[in-house]
């Protein structure tokens, strides 16, 4: 690869971060869990014959187990948490007129694209962790006394459908006490190597199930894998914040589809919220340009850096059915559907986790603590190349 024997970027060979897992499994002293990111689901199956789009999370949870990982968890439990985090967020600024639009920051390369590109910019960016890093830092607090286990014992893994999560998990805004909330993070394809070195064989699994709490989730937290879907995840919730009231309708059929730049207008209550979907990271920039011109008056922008979302990242499995990216989303709507809840304000561990880890509702003082970030401005590059995870970002002031 690229980053074979010395690595002058400081990122790491495939190779050695299964290694890395690999011995951590094989540790008797450390206990194992692993995060599976929603986009994995549907497209992790590829690599054993299975279609793009069908939903594999039991069979995965099935070779994890045989693995030896100890407890499998499902990021999407963390993506219902940052639902919860950033709507508020997107609540006050809306009332306030404060910092409009507000930019999602879920997706790592689109934050550091906006670092070094769009720093006059990074105000407007949520200042909401990722699901990963709400994830490790949820489970650094909640699991060792969960699971009985010394925090230094215990190893986090992460299972991502890009690179850009391996950077995002080393940035040192996610380290607690100098170590990395997230010890290793591996891609789709990295993964499904692991499971085949092991002789596993994948499609002939009896599904097993996600361990809890953490393996908990609503569909919300599901199809924040497809573009469109953070939107739609917050718009389940701001639209009952906003009224006071239950709503029944679920699907945001709006912010779904794959054109570049998707503009929809929703009346709630009152309240009218002008959104803009954006995927690709072409698209981003004319949107922030747009934005730094004065020529648009969104309330609330999604962006992810791949065309289709985490579905079509660049760790997950090579396809080469000509429908992959509408069969790996359909799969995850699908998922949606085949789950009893469909808001994030709905998932009942979410709410006894407030109450006993995050200092009781969203957006409170230890929620901030432990679920947001701050951004940094990079040297702006003045050249189409973007480099992820360059080693010099950290000199940059
Ligand atoms: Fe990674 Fe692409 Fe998802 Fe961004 S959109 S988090 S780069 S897979």
């Amino acid at each position: 690869g690229m980053c074979a024997g010395v690595c002058p970027t400081g990122s790491i060979t495939p190779k050695f971060e299964t290694e890395k897992v690999w011995n951590a499994l094989n540790d008797k002293k450390k206990t194992v869990a692993v995060q599976i990111a929603p986009a994995i689901r549907v497209a992790i199956g590829e690599m054993f014959g299975l279609e793009p789009g069908e939903v594999s999370t039991g069979r995965l949870v099935a070779a994890m187990k045989l693995l030896g990982f100890d407890q499998v968890y499902d990021t999407s439990f963390a993506a219902d948490l940052t639902v919860l985090e950033e709507s508020t967020e997107f609540i006050d600024r809306k009332t306030k007129g404060e910092k409009l639009p507000l930019f999602t920051s879920c997706c790592p390369a689109w934050v550091k694209f906006a670092e070094q590109f769009y720093p006059d910019l990074l105000g407007n960016l949520s200042s909401c962790r990722s699901p990963q890093q709400m994830f490790g830092s949820v489970a650094r607090k909640t699991l060792p006394e969960q699971l009985n286990v010394k925090n230094e014992d215990l190893y986090l893994v992460s299972i991502m459908p890009c690179t850009a999560k391996k950077f995002e998990a080393q940035r040192d805004e996610f380290k607690t006490d100098g170590h990395r909330d997230v010890d290793v993070v591996l891609t789709t394809q990295e993964l499904g190597m692991m499971i085949k070195e092991a002789g596993i064989d994948f499609s002939g699994l009896t599904p097993e199930s996600l361990d809890m709490p953490m393996g908990f989730k609503t569909g919300a937290g599901v199809i924040f894998g497809v573009t469109g879907g953070v939107s739609e995840a917050v718009l389940r919730f701001a639209a009952e914040k906003l009224t006071g009231k239950k709503v029944a309708e679920t699907d945001y059929n709006q912010v779904r589809g794959n054109e570049d730049i998707r503009e929809t207008e929703i009346e709630i209550g009152d309240i009218k919220l002008k959104l803009a979907v954006v995927h690709g990271l072409k698209n981003a920039r004319k949107v922030a340009e747009m934005i730094r011109a004065g020529e648009c008056d969104y309330d609330f922008v999604e962006v992810m850096s791949c065309p289709g979302g985490c579905i079509a990242g660049a760790g997950q499995p090579f396809s080469k059915d000509y429908n992959y990216k509408q069969k790996r989303q359909n799969g995850l709507y699908v998922s949606d559907k085949g789950l009893q809840l469909h808001k994030s304000q709905d998932n009942p561990y979410l709410q006894s986790c407030y109450a006993d880890a995050l200092g009781g509702e969203p957006g409170s003082h230890t929620a901030h603590e432990l679920l947001h970030t701050k951004y940094k401005t990079r040297r702006r590059i003045e050249s189409d190349h973007i480099e992820i995870g360059s080693e010099d970002e950290a000199k940059i002031s």
